[in-house]
């Protein structure tokens, strides 16, 4: 550490007070950095907010790398309870994050990386190995500057690898929160290093509107900010959210307290369809600010809204649109979030069909085999999403059943693959007892066992398979056709347990079509059923890849065979 890494215009050595290690090449004021916080309450829409700005920078021709620091102190999401903090969403490269990288990659249409998703657990992580190596020898390390310092390390590491012209960074929870604290004080150092012009605040706050009161409320919001500027760092822009439009006065009175002008405080209001947002926040001059701020408009103009005007026409369900409804049959349909990408790649699919989809939560955990098709009677097709562990297991077996025999559309992801496996097991090749060795580790039949490499693994954190893999289509299938032919794709797997290559010829020869498999393995990742009108499963998630403009193609086959129905 002493010296090699310290390039750049502080100099410094571990023992210094000044201690800011720089990545190799670094440029200061080459990358800008606009930092994303929040205000008041958390769940206001930050993540989105966040991933809207990055889209109208990226239409603007600027290069834009979001990351988002999260303040937890596991190392990523993969050990999180989606029921708790929503869907753990797998990138590309195999980092399992939370749901908000998931908005970002759908907004911008583009993939990321380990390096846009960093949690408090990660930095910790980095710096005790670097201590354990003895990397610091000789310094006693401390928050300030060395947790400080790893983070702006992270953000510079990130700005030459991929230079950007801008790094946009949400800070996961609210200003205040112990958890966050550091994180905003290496911001606080990362402006004063760069210098002004170089670095951009949001904040975004909630506007109150007591129903008692029946007005919109700043208090709450001032001192939310206030609390920001307590830590020695003045925001330049406010995005207030409320509930109904902002108030005139209520800006003028943000604006005056927290010594923001006031053009640059905005108003976003609630609004049903996120997509419009991208339009609406142009109309305001909100990316303008943002880039005036870090001296890059005169750079970045707009060519027009041609582009997020066309977005808003495409990503919408507008006329008299026919209802589509679709049975999430799961265990934690008490949380959307949980399934996410889910909701959205239905929600894609809607855009293209001109359909309203309308989901049923179907709670597999105590559903009997004999009321399933109560359950389903009102809807038009049948998704099993992904999961882990035995509970509702039965239940989704008796669903697979009830949408195989009754020629429901039926869409088993991942786990949904699994159990329809298990339910063709019992019923047509004669296995009663046939199951997942996840399920039943003693089950006489085996017909999902643990994946060879997961045997030898240990613990619980990051080592499942993982991330994008390329899955070998068979011609003449169905998978292949609506993937127009295509021999390879690549889908995202998050699994530990397969299809047990022992079974595979028997249910090929009780009418189990395997279209697609991993390169060289027997490692089976797509089946359908070629006399059904639709019951297909993937080992992989499509959800993690379906994109608003490009729906994925198996959610788009299932959604036209609901429509059918
Ligand atoms: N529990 C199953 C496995 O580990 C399915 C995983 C999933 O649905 N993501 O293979």
């Amino acid at each position: 550490m002493q010296g090699e890494e310290i390039l750049g215009k502080i100099i410094a050595t571990s023992g210094d007070e000044f201690y800011t290690p720089m990545p190799k090449d670094y440029k200061p004021g080459k990358t800008k950095y606009v930092v994303v916080t929040g205000s008041v309450i958390s769940g206001i829409g930050k993540g989105t907010i966040s991933s809207t700005l990055c889209k109208l920078l990226q239409d603007r021709g600027l290069e834009v790398e979001p990351i988002k620091l999260e303040a937890y102190l596991n190392v990523d999401a993969g050990t999180l309870n989606p029921f708790r903090h929503g869907e753990v969403f797998v990138l590309d490269d195999g980092t399992e994050t939370d749901l908000d990288l998931g908005t970002y990659e759908r907004m911008l249409d583009k993939n990321l990386g380990k390096d846009n998703f960093v949690t408090s657990g990660r930095i910790y992580a980095n710096i005790i190995e670097k201590e354990r190596a003895g990397k610091y020898l000789g310094r006693d390390v401390q928050f300030i500057p060395h947790v400080t310092g790893e983070i702006k390390k992270v953000l510079r590491d990130l700005a030459v690898k991929t230079k950007a012209d801008a790094i946009v960074i949400e800070i996961g929870g609210t200003v205040g929160d112990y958890e966050n604290m550091f994180a905003l004080e290496a911001l606080r150092e990362l402006h004063y290093e760069e210098g002004h012009g170089n670095v951009c605040f949001i904040n975004i706050t909630y506007i109150l509107q007591p129903k008692t009161l029946g007005e919109q409320k700043s208090k709450a919001a001032q001192l939310g900010i206030k609390r920001m500027i307590e830590l020695g760092i003045q925001p330049d822009i406010i995005v207030c959210r409320s509930e109904s439009k902002l108030h005139d006065s209520i800006r003028k009175k943000i604006s005056l307290n927290v010594n923001v002008p006031l053009e640059n405080v905005f108003g976003v209001n609630d609004v049903s369809n996120i997509y419009s947002l991208p339009l609406a926040l142009r109309k305001t001059g909100f990316d303008e600010a943002v880039l005036d701020v870090v001296g890059l408009n005169k750079r970045f103009k707009t060519n027009g809204n041609k582009v997020i005007r066309e977005w808003n026409k495409k990503t919408s369900v507008h006329g008299k649109a026919q209802p589509l409804a679709v049975a999430i049959a799961g265990k934690y349909t008490g949380c959307a979030d949980t399934y996410i990408s889910i909701l959205k790649a239905l929600e894609h699919c809607s855009f293209k069909l001109n359909r309203k989809v309308k989901v049923k939560w179907v709670d597999t955990t105590e559903l009997e085999a004999r009321d399933v098709k109560k359950a389903l009677s009102d809807v038009d097709g049948v998704i099993i999403p992904g999961g882990f562990g035995i509970r509702g297991i039965e239940g989704k077996v008796a669903v697979a059943k009830y949408c195989r025999e009754n020629d429901i559309p039926y869409l088993g992801l991942c786990l949904g693959f699994q159990v329809a496996l298990i339910e063709i097991a019992r019923d047509k090749l004669g296995l009663k007892e046939a199951n997942s060795t996840e399920f039943e580790p003693k089950t006489p039949h085996p017909v999902i066992d643990i994946l060879p490499e997961q045997k030898k693994i240990e613990g619980l954190g990051g080592n499942m398979r993982l991330g994008g893999k390329d899955v070998e289509l068979k011609p003449g299938t169905i998978a292949a056709k609506i993937h127009d032919n295509e021999k390879t794709i690549r889908r995202r797997f998050r699994h530990r347990f397969e299809c047990n290559p022992e079974y595979i010829e028997q249910f090929e020869k009780a009418g189990v079509v395997f279209s697609g498999k991993a390169p060289g393995q027997p490692i089976m990742q797509v089946l359908e059923l070629p006399k059904h009108c639709f019951f297909m499963a993937s080992q992989f998630h499509p959800e993690f890849t379906s994109r608003p403009l490009h729906p994925d193609e198996l959610f788009l086959e299932f959604a036209r065979a609901c429509e059918k129905k």
